[in-house]
């Protein structure tokens, strides 16, 4: 009999003298097709007809899968960086999904670390699931949940967000539900705009360097300053892809653009050079939205790539 997945355990791994916690915001098995208006209902419809790599760990039998929310929180010898802070409690969102969580995550968080011993903040783009928690309400205002950190913002992501919640047309862009999820104006106000006016945003280059064994990578194409974060230190090393990938399809099918992508051409691409640079390597990936487990080995098969999960 196998045991029942907790899927808000915290999980940590090691690399070299770094240390990487995984802390849920949510989790949990949902329908496939929760993936339609992120990928397509077609394609969908095509991952569940076909034999595939991803059942039973990524698409079980009842045609569910994982799509966690989370953040990292890396450990050096030296700082404290969180890498993505989820959606965040007590929010108006038009998201059902992502409407007014209550969802512990604070407490989650606080197991691992006091938020106040923080010393970087890192969104691998500033998404409505990615930067959420970098305020919390405090007496009907948003402060920054983290406020010793320095918020680690690249430049062009975030002049794009406050273009675009700026621009009452911005809907132009994309199809109505996955711009309905982004939420734009609300999300600007209330977990970018609080932390410049706080004075603790530092403009960041996308491929900086930020301890000897952190560094971001420029992937743009899912957003304008999309990055990845790679961690070396003792001959091993792993990497955060952020949202280069919805959905495990999308590791079998690099071509699929995600409707959120904001140049579809480009993140295909990165997506492409992403999975050459580090299938059949001993670089683990820690995705975002897949799971149960975010930690997979990328490797070739057949002219295209799979994933083979980290603890298997
Ligand atoms: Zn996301």
């Amino acid at each position: 009999m196998t045991q029942p997945v907790d899927y808000l355990a915290n999980e940590t791994w090691t690399v070299g003298d770094v240390t990487i916690t995984k802390v849920v915001e949510s989790s949990g098995p949902f329908p496939i097709e929760l993936l339609d208006p992120i990928v397509g209902a077609e394609r969908v419809r095509s991952v569940k007809t076909g034999p595939s790599w991803q059942r039973p760990y990524y698409l079980s039998g009842n045609d569910e899968i994982c799509t966690p929310v989370h953040s990292f929180l890396i450990q050096t010898p030296t700082k404290r960086i969180v890498v993505d802070t989820g959606v965040g409690d007590d929010r108006e969102r038009d998201f059902e999904g992502f409407r007014m969580l209550k969802s512990g995550y604070l407490d989650r968080f606080g197991a691992v670390w006091d938020p106040e011993s923080v010393d970087y903040v890192v969104s691998t783009h500033l998404h409505v699931d990615h930067c959420g928690w970098n305020t919390r309400l405090e007496n009907a205002r948003w402060v920054p949940t983290f406020p010793n950190a320095r918020y680690l913002f690249i430049k062009a992501e975030y002049d794009a967000w406050k273009a675009l919640a700026a621009d009452p047309d911005a809907s132009r862009l994309w199809d109505p539900t996955p711009y309905m999820m982004l939420d734009i104006e609300r999300l600007f106000s209330e977990s970018m705009l609080p932390i410049h006016e706080a004075g603790l945003v530092d403009w960041t280059e996308p491929d900086a360097v930020l301890t000897p064994e952190v560094r971001l990578i420029p992937t743009h194409g899912h957003t304008p300053g999309h990055v990845s974060v790679l961690v070396e230190s003792g001959g091993q090393s792993t990497v955060m892809s952020g949202d280069l990938f919805h959905g495990a399809c999308q590791v079998a099918h690099p071509e699929w653009h995600d409707q959120l992508d904001i140049d579809r051409p480009k993140g295909m691409l990165t997506r492409a050079g992403f999975l050459e640079r580090f299938a059949d390597t001993s670089t683990m990936v820690l995705f975002t939205h897949i799971g149960p487990s975010p930690a997979a080995y990328i490797k070739r098969e057949g002219g295209s790539y799979r994933l083979e999960p980290a603890g298997a």
